[in-house]
């Protein structure tokens, strides 16, 4: 479980301390305990080793892995075998968790509707105000739910099995 770069200068693998390339910051300098070149470079130039990546077949969540053998999805539970060549074989589907993705839209609705309903005097003004406040509470909430799923997306590392 280890990454590098390889050397501008003197191709030499540099080996750095991060376990994946996306913990990597996006440039840095790295001086070669070789020849001694310093060099500015970036999260594309790491180079992985020993790193095995599937998106979840139940929860398409996205999983890495250090090791080969029996994992667990943390999200959904669902078990898979990850072979020598890399590939994963789904084992035993878990439950995929409950999609939350309802609930911020009901959230900015309500919100929405309040914060306009207190607006208005007359009653047929209210609940117009009351509908418009609810479309953008309604938009407000697909936003945060889109913004949700953006974070939830990140990878996350597998459950690793005793085999
Ligand atoms: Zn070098
Ligand atoms: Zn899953």
């Amino acid at each position: 479980m280890a990454t590098h770069i390889v050397c501008r200068n003197c191709g030499y693998r540099i080996p750095l301390s991060f376990r994946l390339r996306t913990e990597a910051p996006i440039h840095f300098v790295v001086a070669c305990p070789s020849c001694g070149y310093r060099g500015v470079y970036s999260y594309a130039d790491v180079v992985e080793e020993g790193v095995y990546r599937y998106t979840c077949e139940v929860c398409s969540t996205r999983l890495y892995s250090f090791r080969t053998g029996y994992v667990k999805c943390p999200a959904c539970n669902s078990k898979y075998c990850i072979a020598s060549n890399g590939s994963w074989k789904l084992i035993e589907k878990g439950s995929p968790p409950q999609k939350t993705q309802q609930s911020p839209v009901a959230i900015g609705a309500v919100l929405g509707g309040l914060s306009a309903a207190s607006k208005g005097k007359d009653s047929l003004e209210k609940l117009a105000n009351t509908i418009l406040g609810a479309l953008a509470g309604m938009v407000l909430g697909s936003i945060v739910s889109a913004l949700v799923e953006a974070l939830s997306s990140v990878e996350r590392e597998v459950i690793y099995e005793a085999t």
